[in-house]
């Protein structure tokens, strides 16, 4: 295995070397002698095997032994700093070529055990189901397209009307009339060969129905707001099935999405119950029927929804090539478009009275 040096910059003043690790993280390393200057340029060549390097920092006047190389690197990994070299070969020309900038992008988690062509491999080979083809869903299509995600079922009853195009911008003029479905699936097809789309027009009505599309999937999507209860209904389909979703929606002026991993975090179920809990001794029911609701009104433009299927479809992702851990298990995440864009996170625990986690437990 040959370690290489991400692309980072590193500076070296005054007898110490300053790693920039992001953008803004920056760490200072003591280097009286420049030995471990000597090192980073050689490990950014990325052309040498840890022997090899005990051989040219010789070279340079710094006598190492192949365990002091070993260490150096492993300190490097557990700082996310270096890679290994040569993954991208594996990789046919044209893939490397088409996924440019995924491959970059995937870098930041690559380490010397998971390359950024795993990672790849890994999108490429994933089966996703995505219900519903409106701003959400036909945003985070196009993301999984770009990303090369294998295979993808589309589900959707709508079709494509003129005030669609605010925001649902795998569609167009010529698509009016058409079946979302149909019109995202050659849409996709146009674009870009590495997905494969299958459209299904089918309206979501229940669980056992959301578990017959989502059999044999390794990811659920949820880009829906109904039926009404469709959130619990995912939640239990995806629940029993023993695959994680990822799910979210604008109420209001908030955006929120959240995740749920079968096994390994708390279900959509037991936050329902966490509320039950702290209604039942509240001054005033959220339950009571209302004086007056809200109008049902679509105030989805076409920034809100790209923010909101971005951020749904990195967190796909994260399920996906299983280096980075998802962020939002169990964990509301909240952008308030109205409020200085403020952000903010809820995170609920497993409930003990939650049947479904119970019963399903791996
Ligand atoms: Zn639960």
């Amino acid at each position: 295995m040959i370690p290489r040096l991400k692309s980072i910059l590193v500076q070296a003043i005054d007898g110490s070397v300053i790693v920039h690790r992001r953008a803004l993280e920056r760490m200072h390393l003591e280097d009286a002698e420049g030995s471990v200057a000597a090192l980073l340029l050689l490990l950014r060549e990325g052309t040498r095997t840890e022997e090899e390097l005990v051989l040219a920092m010789s070279a340079q006047g710094f006598p190492v032994s192949k365990e002091d190389i070993a260490a150096a690197v492993a300190e490097f990994d557990s700082w996310g700093i270096v890679q290994r070299a040569g993954a991208d070969e594996s990789l046919e020309p044209a893939v490397r070529d088409r996924h440019q900038s995924n491959l970059r992008f995937y870098d930041i988690f690559a380490d010397l055990h998971v390359s950024s062509a795993d990672q790849h491999r890994a999108v490429e080979s994933a089966r996703v189901l995505l219900l519903g083809a409106g701003g959400l869903g036909s945003g985070i299509l196009q993301s999984l397209v770009g990303l090369g995600v294998g295979r993808v079922t589309l589900v959707d009853f709508d079709v494509v009307e003129t005030k669609n195009l605010a925001r649902q911008f795998a569609y167009g003029l010529a698509t009016i009339g058409q079946r979302k479905v149909e019109a995202a699936q050659n849409w996709a097809a146009a674009y870009s060969a590495g997905t494969a789309v299958d459209a299904v027009h089918q309206r979501v009505e229940d669980a056992a129905g959301i578990r017959e599309l989502a059999s044999g999937h390794d990811l659920v999507i949820c880009a829906i707001d109904s039926p009404d209860d469709v959130q619990l209904l995912v939640n239990q389909a995806c629940v029993e099935l023993g695959i994680p979703y990822v799910a979210g929606g604008l109420a209001y002026s908030t955006l929120c999405y959240w995740s749920v991993e079968p096994g390994r975090s708390a279900c959509r179920l037991c936050l329902e119950l966490h509320r039950n809990d702290e209604l039942r001794d509240a001054e005033w029911d959220i339950r009571t029927d209302p004086l007056f609701d809200r109008d049902t009104v679509n105030r989805a433009t076409g920034p809100v929804v790209q923010v909101l299927s971005g951020l749904m479809a990195m967190e796909a992702m994260r399920f996906i090539r299983r280096i980075e851990p998802p962020v939002a298990l169990a964990c509301y995440h909240v952008l308030e478009l109205a409020d200085d864009m403020r952000s903010d996170r809820h995170r609920w625990e497993r409930h003990p009275d939650c049947q479904l986690c119970a019963d399903n437990r791996p």
